[in-house]
C-alpha cells in the first residue's frame, strides 16, 4: 500500500526534528522522520543507564546560546535547568582551571597575581600573528607557547590526529582566554540543560499528529511504496552522493562509560587530559544535571579514526576538507527537492544552537518556496 508524505526527513537530530516540527505545525505538512540509529535526538541523545544515572551517550552536550530566537523556540518543548559549565584540565600532576584565566595564571606562578600582571606577561609571551591562519597560530597569538604546549598542542593532536597548524583557527579559537577570574567554560548569555534531558525534549518536538518517526531505518532502504515530494537531509553530505568526489574527513570517538559506587568521581563535570592517557576527557555529567544519587557514571572519550561501523561525530575544519566540501556543496545547490541542513550535511563544526538556528532559517526559506508553489 502506498504511503504518501510531503517531506521525508533524514535524521532525528536537532536539524531534522526542528524542521519536521515546523513543517508539520506551521505548514500542515505530513512528515516522515527516519533515523538509522535506534533512538531520536541524534548526538544529543541522553538516557538513564543501568545504575539510574542520566548520561549523555555521545559526549557532553552543554547547551548554550546568545540567541533568544533559539531559546524561545526550544522553550516550547522543555523547561530548563540553569547550569554554569565548569571544566578542569589535568596536567603535570594536578588540576588546572580552564579555560585559561587569572586563576590558571596564578596556579602557574604559584602565587597570587593581578589581571594587569597577567596582561603584561601574556603581552610578552604572545607571538605575533595578527590574522591567525590556523589553530597553532591562534593559540600562540593569544597566550604564547608555554600555555599552548601545556593545554592545546597534545589535546588537539589526540582529538583530531592532526597538528593544530593543520586545523582552522576557529577550532582552538572556540576556547575563550580570559585575564579575569571568570571560570565559565563558555561565554554565551544562556547556559542551561533541558530540565528533563534532551531525549525528553525531542520526544515533545516530534510528538505531532502529522509527524511519523521510524527508527533503525536508513532512508535508502525505505520501500518504494513510501512516496514523498521533498527531502530534508541531515546526514553526511559525501555519503549522500556515494562519495563521488572523494571522502570527506571526519573524526569518530569511542565513549566508555563506567559506573562507580561513590557519589562523585572528580571535582568537576569535565576534566580534560591534554598530556596523559589515550582519552581526551572524562565527563561526569551528574555535576551539571544536578542529579542526586549515591553512585555516579563517568564517560571517557577516546578519539578514533572514522570508518565502517563508526559514527562521524566531527567534521574536520581545515583548508583541504573545505575544498572538497565545496565540490559537494556545489552539487547540493543544484538539487530542487532536497535541502541539506545540520552539522554533517553542511560539514560545519556547529553547536546545537547554531544547528537549531540554521533549521529555523531553512524553514523560513521553505515557507517561501511552498507559498510560491
Ligand atoms: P546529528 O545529531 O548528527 O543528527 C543527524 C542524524 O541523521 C543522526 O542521528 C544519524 O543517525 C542520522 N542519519 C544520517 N544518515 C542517515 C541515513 N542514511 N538514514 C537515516 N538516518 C541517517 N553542541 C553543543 O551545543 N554543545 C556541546 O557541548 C556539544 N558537545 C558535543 C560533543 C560531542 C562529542 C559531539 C559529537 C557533538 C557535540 N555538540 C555539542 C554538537 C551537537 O551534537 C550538534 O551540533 C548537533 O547534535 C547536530 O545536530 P544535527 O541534527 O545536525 O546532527
Ligand atoms: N582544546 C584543547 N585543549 C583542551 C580543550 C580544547 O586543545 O583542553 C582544543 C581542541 O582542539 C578541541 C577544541 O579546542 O577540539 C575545541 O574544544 P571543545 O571542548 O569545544 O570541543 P568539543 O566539545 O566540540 O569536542
Amino acid at each position: 500500500m502506498v504511503e504518501k508524505f510531503d517531506y521525508l526527513v533524514v535524521g532525528a537530530g536537532f536539524a531534522g526534528a526542528v524542521l519536521a516540527e515546523r513543517l508539520a505545525e506551521e505548514l500542515g505538512k505530513k512528515c516522515l522522520v527516519v533515523d538509522r540509529r535506534d533512538h531520536i535526538a541524534g548526538n544529543a541523545y541522553d538516557k538513564v543507564d543501568a545504575s539510574g544515572i542520566l548520561i549523555h551517550a555521545y559526549g557532553p552536550h552543554y547547551f548554550r546560546t546568545n540567541s533568544t530566537r533559539v531559546v524561545d523556540y526550544l522553550s516550547r518543548f522543555t523547561q530548563w535547568h540553569q547550569v554554569t559549565y565548569r571544566v578542569l584540565v589535568w596536567t603535570d600532576g594536578k588540576y588546572w582551571q580552564f579555560p585559561i584565566n587569572l586563576n590558571t595564571f596564578e596556579q602557574y606562578l604559584g602565587r597570587s597575581s593581578t589581571s594587569e600582571e597577567m596582561e603584561a606577561t601574556l603581552a610578552k609571551w604572545r607571538e605575533n600573528f595578527p590574522n591567525p591562519k590556523n589553530s597553532e597560530e591562534m593559540v600562540l597569538s593569544q597566550v604564547g607557547r608555554k600555555f599552548y604546549e601545556m593545554f592545546f598542542q597534545n589535546y588537539t593532536r589526540k582529538q583530531w590526529k592532526r597538528d593544530p597548524s593543520e586545523l582552522d583557527a576557529s577550532v582552538c579559537g572556540r576556547i575563550p582566554v580570559r585575564t579575569n577570574r571568570d571560570d565559565r567554560f563558555v561565554s554565551e548569555t544562556f547556559q542551561a540543560l533541558p530540565r528533563d534531558g534532551y531525549t525528553a525534549m525531542f520526544r515533545k518536538i516530534l510528538d505531532h499528529p502529522r509527524i511519523t518517526v521510524r527508527l533503525s531505518t536508513d532512508y535508502r532502504e525505505l520501500p518504494p511504496t513510501v512516496k514523498y515530494d521533498r527531502m530534508i537531509y541531515t546526514g553526511m553530505i559525501d555519503e549522500f552522493y556515494d562519495f563521488s568526489e572523494g571522502r570527506l574527513p571526519y573524526r569518530s570517538m569511542r565513549f566508555e562509560p563506567e559506573t562507580l559506587a561513590r557519589e562523585f568521581f572528580q571535582p568537576a563535570m569535565q576534566v580534560n587530559y591534554p598530556n596523559d592517557h589515550e582519552f581526551t576527557r572524562v565527563v561526569e555529567i551528574k555535576h551539571a544535571t544536578g542529579q542526586k544519587s549515591p553512585v555516579t557514571t563517568i564517560v571517557r572519550e577516546y578519539p578514533q579514526d572514522f570508518g565502517p561501523g563508526k559514527e562521524a561525530y566531527y567534521p574536520v575544519p581545515a583548508p583541504d576538507s573545505r575544498q572538497l566540501y565545496e565540490k559537494y556543496a556545489a552539487k547540493a545547490k543544484q538539487e530542487k527537492n532536497v535541502v541539506f541542513v545540520g552539522r554533517l550535511a553542511t560539514y560545519r563544526y556547529y553547536n546545537m544552537d547554531q544547528v537549531v538556528a540554521m533549521a529555523l532559517t531553512e524553514f523560513e526559506k521553505l515557507k517561501g518556496t511552498e507559498a510560491n508553489n
